[in-house]
């Protein structure tokens, strides 16, 4: 790790670059409000060869002793990683509420949900199309078809979405529709599929394999900032444990262990944890008061007719209350409104006018 002086000029910051790159070695520059630190990922040996510390602007050079680097806390300082998706910002003092369906079944119950999600404030647009189940006998997701109706419901409600891609081959066709692209829990160490995404540079969610150590996530994470992708959230979404009282255990103390270890946005799933309904909003407070950077939580118009995850998933009409709710334990937790009560508000006043 390079740590320019805050006096460094673009062409000193340009000529460290430079002299990584000669090595073989790759660059990742990031420009801080205050300082420009510049990550060198290569062999140590050759980049400590190099006598950086000797070049005009640079401060000093400090090794990253953990695996990690990019995704590093020590990478940035104080600095947290804000990404702006579609226009809706998440981590550092920004909250994110991204909700919807397990799955997209049909057209009705896809607009439906994302247009109830718009009116309560949620912030990004949650769906599968494409589905990794236990059973190769359930059902795998609408695929194409439910591509095509997340992009209606994008365009209607103007919700970023976020989906998953299991399968590299079908990249590009989800990279048409989804602002960000979930990586499920099993697919966490499929690392080719996370290289890909790193090339991509499309947004993504990681979540937590179910008996992955809180470094291998973060190392899942590695994969595709060092493809020159920085737009990475990490997702606790519960992990195996002999607990057999509720689906998964919620990690709930992940989420500041995860923030001393990196900089990126972390996002808590209540849903696949509880695996029933009463569970959901409990644990979506307790997320949000931790300092959960965002919830991504599954909401139906007809819980019991889902064709997956029925029994997790929120009534769509029990939203508006639920979302309310969280927005005030993220802000308790310190964050700014993500607009829950300003839109239900506004919506409320249109109503009586
Ligand atoms: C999902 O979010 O749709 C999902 C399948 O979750 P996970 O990969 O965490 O099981
Ligand atoms: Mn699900």
């Amino acid at each position: 790790m390079i740590i320019m002086k805050p006096t460094a000029t673009d062409s000193q910051v340009d000529a460290v670059i430079e002299r990584i790159q000669s090595v073989g070695a790759h660059a990742h520059p990031s420009r801080g409000e205050e300082v420009t630190v510049i990550g060198a990922i290569g062999d140590r040996e050759h980049v400590a060869r190099l006598g950086l510390e000797g070049y005009d602007g640079v401060d000093k050079v400090v090794p990253i002793l953990k695996p990690y680097k990019l995704a590093s806390r020590q990478l940035k300082g104080d600095t947290r990683t804000v990404l702006e998706i579609g226009g809706r910002k998440i981590g550092g003092d920004h909250f994110a509420l991204i909700a919807g369906p397990c799955t997209v079944e049909t057209r009705d119950q896809t607009l439906d949900t994302a247009d109830a999600m718009l009116a309560a404030g949620a912030t990004m647009f949650r769906g599968g199309a494409y589905k990794p189940r236990t059973s190769p006998y359930a059902f795998q997701g609408l695929g194409q078809e439910g591509l095509r109706l997340l992009a209606e419901a994008k365009e209607r409600t103007g919700l970023p979405v976020v989906t998953e891609l299991m399968d590299a081959r079908d990249i590009e066709a989800v990279a048409e529709v989804a602002d960000v692209i979930q990586i499920g829990a099993r697919n966490m160490q499929n690392y080719p599929l996370l290289s890909e995404i790193g090339r991509s540079g499309i947004p993504v969610l990681i979540k937590r394999g179910l008996s992955s150590t809180l470094e291998e996530l973060i190392m899942a994470s590695e994969y595709v900032l060092k493809e020159g992708n920085e737009a990475v959230m990490l997702c606790e979404r519960g992990i195996r444990t002999f607990e057999t009282a509720y689906r998964f255990t919620l990690d709930l103390t992940a989420i500041p262990v995860l923030k001393e270890m990196t900089h990126l946005p972390i996002v808590v799933d209540p849903s696949h944890a509880a695996g029933r309904r009463a569970l959901v909003e409990p644990l979506s407070l307790a997320a949000a008061a931790v300092g959960a950077d965002g919830i991504i939580v599954e909401t139906h118009p007809e819980p019991d007719e889902a064709i997956c995850d029925g029994p997790q998933q929120l009534r769509v009409d029990a939203f508006d209350a639920y979302a309310i709710k969280v927005e005030q334990a993220s802000v308790l937790a310190g964050k700014l409104p993500f607009g829950a009560a300003a839109t239900q508000n506004a919506a409320a006043a249109q109503t009586t006018a």
